[in-house]
């Protein structure tokens, strides 16, 4: 019989992770613990699509301490562990948004990622960024804005 979790994303009874993610011994073994025990298996390989787009996308460079930190918040953010639920737009990840800006902007997009002071988004409605957003120079066409020149960001329909 194979171990289910209730897991902490989805909220859902399903398949534990058959080994936590990061090896015994390592710095992030305890995290690695955590993650079997809270998160199922279709949601870490959730993260696991997320984090390449992430890498791709806000130019993460995971050899680097500072994307490694980065890298780190965006995993806890996405599936929910330490404080992540507390964000009311970690839900959004890697979902369809209509996002409008202080400055009057209303557009259809994907949430990408969060920061304390930023959202990075990528897939605009149109494949242009709109006013607003700084462009962050990658295929996907993805950019970020400060959370404060967000006025409202809801799932699209
Ligand atoms: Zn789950």
């Amino acid at each position: 019989m194979s171990a289910t979790t209730q897991c902490i994303k989805c909220g859902e009874l399903k398949p534990a992770l058959t080994n936590p993610p990061f090896r015994a011994g390592t710095k992030l073994a305890d995290l690695g613990t955590e993650i079997q025990q809270k998160i199922c298996a279709p949601c870490y390989r959730d993260w696991i699509n997320m984090s390449v787009k992430l890498v791709n996308e806000m130019r993460l460079d995971t050899t680097d301490p500072r994307g490694q930190e980065l890298w780190l918040k965006q995993m806890k953010l996405f599936l929910n562990l330490e404080g992540g639920s507390t964000d009311p737009w970690s839900r959004h990840l890697d979902k369809p948004v209509v996002i409008e800006t202080t400055g009057g902007v209303r557009v259809r997009a994907t949430l990408l990622g969060a920061t304390a002071d930023t959202l990075t988004l990528a897939d605009f409605d149109g494949g242009t960024i709109p006013a607003g957003f700084e462009p962050s120079a990658s295929a996907r066409g993805s950019a970020t804005i400060a959370r404060d020149a967000v006025k409202t960001l809801e799932p699209a329909a």
